[in-house]
């Protein structure tokens, strides 16, 4: 015969046993505090997964940090002087087309963003604050082509000519690209027969 405290006593333990055992098969509704190495950051009522994911991300943004100050306004002054906004200019129209002329014909998705990001920084950091601002009202217009060396250079040309044209300058073949920026460096030119005829609309869409 058992006695009425004994079966108080069965009673709790099984009910105590029950419990154990739900928490055991749901470990997410277990509520305890985390610390992540990787930010430093406390996390409270742990969910598993949700700090897995945590984690994945952070270790993401270290591989690939975002380029922070791409996007954003003018940061020079006018540049007052005409001689040597126009001596800046050509440097500069003559650094930028060789790059584009030796850009890579296959280019990854991380040439094409560092490409992107360096049109988009020029456009902030140009020496002449005048000529940046029209620069970044050109960006918006035809963002970067990046999907090629081609597509870069003749982006590049025709944003040139936009320029040319504002100026009241003589609008320059594109075609001739190679001819005007051989610089010996020993690549296999675009070809003068593979040059379309440029379509700026098509140009406007973007990347
Ligand atoms: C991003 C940027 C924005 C500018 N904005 C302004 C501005 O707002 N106001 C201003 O006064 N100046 C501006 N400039 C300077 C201006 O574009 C000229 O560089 C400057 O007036 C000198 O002109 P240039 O006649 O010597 O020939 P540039 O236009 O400097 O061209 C140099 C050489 O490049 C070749 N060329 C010409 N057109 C093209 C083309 N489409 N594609 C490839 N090659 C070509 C020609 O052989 C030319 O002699 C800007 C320059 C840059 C780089």
């Amino acid at each position: 015969m058992i006695s009425r405290f004994a079966k108080s006593f069965i009673a709790i333990v099984v009910a105590l046993l029950l419990l154990s055992t739900i928490s055991f098969i749901h470990p997410s509704s277990r509520n305890y505090s985390y610390f992540d190495p990787t930010s430093g950051e406390f996390l409270a009522n742990g969910n598993a997964a949700a700090e897995r994911n945590h984690k994945q991300d952070q270790l993401q943004h270290d591989a690939h940090p975002p380029i922070s100050g791409v996007q954003g306004g003018v940061i020079m002054e006018k540049l007052g002087n005409a001689t040597a906004k126009a001596a800046l200019g050509r440097a500069t129209w003559k650094l930028l087309h060789t790059m584009t002329l030796r850009y890579p014909e296959k280019p990854t998705q991380d040439e094409r963003d560092a490409l992107n990001s360096y049109f988009h920084l020029l456009s902030r950091l140009y020496p002449c604050g005048e000529c940046a601002h029209e620069f970044q009202q050109l960006l918006k217009q035809y963002p970067p082509q990046t999907s090629s060396r081609r597509a870069a250079s003749l982006w590049l040309c025709s944003v040139h000519n936009r320029v040319n044209e504002r100026l009241h300058k003589e609008e320059f073949d594109c075609a001739h690209l190679d001819e005007e920026y051989d610089c010996g460096c020993g690549d296999e030119p675009i070809g003068a027969s593979a040059v379309p005829a440029l379509d700026l609309d098509m140009m406007r869409g973007g990347r």
